[in-house]
């Protein structure tokens, strides 16, 4: 018999709050001992993902499959393997000690604490004879939210949920979150979801990478979504965005929608000069990022405060000479957009 490949598999979810509709995901699926990360502004619905991955949110429609099997009552011996770090570390107004065994009391296993506070202590670099009897307020940010890791840690979690783990957090705690997550990954195969809005961080450490948007999944994570307003008053079959002076003309969406994914993004060459028709931006790149698992290069170009990503291979990046700072002339149909 073949391991099923998928930890999880969503089928049509929906949440909403009240009437308000944060989530419509029609399927995802989580390869096992994978790194996943979650991208997408404020207000998303990332959170609300995680408590769903993490069994702590039912969905108002849905079904949920782990490791093969669905999952409807949410029960506590699947809520036991699967721990989700929520973006505001949430200590107990007790010790650290107290703080990372919490879990462990909740599982009814008492053996070892100390030798096992001590190694998940060390796994987010922090020392047990300094930190295991501070109290809940006598941690920095970092501090706190390394603490809140080892709690989780310390269980040895089939699957890790990180929300924004490194959000107002210092550059040595985000490498040590970092390190101490993938670590839990490679000794044990945890399955890994981080959700976040720093790119770089993010490409950092996960494998793939999926973006959301109003509640939307999309399938690469660096997709350029343009929201409105948009100026409707020309040709009925466009719309336009202004940016500060210069203008992105759009094919006109249907009824409710409002957000445009733009698909297919080019940088104008010499060689190959945009021809009429096509929306011409000038802009100039802002950062250049190394993808992992591939050497490709994520080029973010910014038009104003309009921010498009493009994913180059290495040779169309020496070809057009980029480099940060570089100013570039953007392109895309405006027939090429997506509206959702
Ligand atoms: P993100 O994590 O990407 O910031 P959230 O999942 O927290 O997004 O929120 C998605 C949307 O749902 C937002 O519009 C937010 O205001 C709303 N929301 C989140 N939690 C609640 C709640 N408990 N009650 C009502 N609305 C909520």
């Amino acid at each position: 018999m073949t391991r099923d490949p998928s930890i999880y598999h969503l089928k049509n979810i929906r949440h909403y709050y009240g009437q308000k509709k944060v989530l419509g995901i029609d399927h995802l699926d989580i390869r096992t001992g994978s790194i996943t990360g979650l991208m997408g502004p404020n207000g998303s619905g990332k959170s609300t993902l995680l408590k769903i991955l993490a069994f702590a949110l039912k969905p108002t429609e849905g079904r949920i499959f782990y490791k093969g099997r669905e999952e409807s009552g949410f029960s506590p011996e699947v809520r036991l393997r699967v721990t989700l770090m929520t973006q505001k570390p949430y200590l107990l107004k007790r010790t650290v000690f107290d703080n990372i065994i919490y879990g462990l009391k909740i599982r009814n296993d008492h053996q070892n604490l100390e030798e096992r506070v001590k190694e998940a202590l060390s796994k987010v670099g922090l020392d047990f004879q300094t930190f295991s009897q501070r109290k809940w307020h006598q941690l920095s940010g970092g501090e706190a939210q390394r603490v809140a890791l080892a709690a989780r840690l310390i269980l040895k979690p089939e699957v890790l949920l990180l929300d924004e783990p490194i959000a107002g957090v210092d550059a040595k705690s985000a490498e040590l979150i970092r390190k101490a997550a993938l670590k839990a990954r490679d000794d044990w195969g945890t399955t890994l979801v981080i959700a976040g809005h720093d790119l770089q961080w993010l490409y950092s450490i996960t494998e793939n990478q999926v973006s959301i948007f109003n509640g939307n999944l999309f399938p690469t994570g660096i997709e350029t979504i343009i929201t409105g307003p948009f100026d409707k008053t020309g040709d009925p079959r466009f719309v336009k965005k202004p940016a500060n002076g210069q203008s992105l003309l759009l094919k006109a969406p249907g009824q409710n929608e409002e957000n445009a994914l733009i698909r297919k993004i080019r940088i104008e060459s010499l060689d190959q000069p945009f021809t009429d028709g096509i929306n011409r931006l000038s802009g100039h790149i802002a950062a250049m990022l190394l993808e992992k698992e591939s050497t490709h290069v994520l080029v973010t170009a910014l038009v104003q405060d309009l921010s498009f990503v493009l994913r180059l291979a290495p040779d169309q990046v020496g070809s057009l000479g980029l480099y940060p700072g570089k100013s570039i002339t953007l392109g895309f149909d405006p027939e090429d957009v997506e509206w959702f």
